[in-house]
């Protein structure tokens, strides 16, 4: 899931009158903007409101299950009369869903961000998210018992803990337990503590170079 946070009002308000739009429509996601209360019906709702109390028209909100699909969102422009009544577009989504909405609307309608983009995110509970992988390309986590050192670990050290470690704590953030330390751990539970004195190369960066694309055939 992709965490998104909401942009200040102001600054959205502000993103807007630099268009000269007077006429908004609105885009939603179903999917992780509507599970991070930050681009389903209610904030559609709330920032509908907003829009109206500063003087805009909305011509209608489009709440779409995968934002980022590129096909649906194609039907939602078919479908929806009020989006090409629209001078600019609005979207409560992470920023692929952003750039689909932008692939589909006319040149004259700029497209903008309502949220911020943070992280792809695991999922505890409805609400409750953490950070478990940063997309490297190159995934050891058969070497660290499942544990990402490149996320967990602030420093991202892939061979072993800083020396900054206390009591098993982690010197960036305290409250944390030390990842190395966690990944020590749970190999020995494991039976699998040979496989920490493995070496692991430095991260290979040209993997995430962007912008990526995979076609599957
Ligand atoms: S090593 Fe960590 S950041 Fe890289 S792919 Fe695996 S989980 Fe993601
Ligand atoms: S204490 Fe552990 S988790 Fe924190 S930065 Fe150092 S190695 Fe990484």
């Amino acid at each position: 899931m992709i965490i998104t946070k909401k942009k200040d009002p102001a600054d959205i308000l502000k993103s807007i009158e630099r268009t000269g739009a007077k006429k908004i429509h609105l885009f939603g996601c179903n999917t992780c903007a509507e599970q991070c209360k930050t681009g389903g019906t209610p904030e559609l709702k709330e920032t509908s409101k907003i829009l109206v109390a500063n003087g805009y028209t909305v011509t209608g909100t489009s709440l779409i299950d995968e934002t980022c699909y590129n096909q649906i969102v194609r039907r939602e422009f078919r479908q929806n009369t009020a989006i090409a009544e629209a001078d600019a577009i609005l979207v409560l989504s992470c920023g692929a869903g952003v750039k689909t909405v932008t692939d589909n609307a006319s040149t004259n309608q700029p497209v903008l961000p309502a949220l911020d983009s943070l992280f792809l995110a695991s999922v505890e509970r409805v609400g409750r998210f953490f950070q478990g992988c940063s997309l490297c390309g190159n995934c050891v986590l058969e070497y660290t018992a499942g544990i990402c050192p490149h996320t967990d670990c602030p420093k991202s050290l892939l061979n072993g803990p800083c020396g900054g470690v206390d009591s098993g704590k982690c010197e960036v953030f305290p409250d944390n337990d030390c990842a190395w330390v966690r990944i020590y751990n749970k190999l020995k539970e494991q039976g699998r503590l040979e496989l920490i004195k493995e070496t692991m190369p430095a991260k290979d960066h040209s993997i995430t170079q962007h912008p990526a694309k995979v076609t599957l055939r």
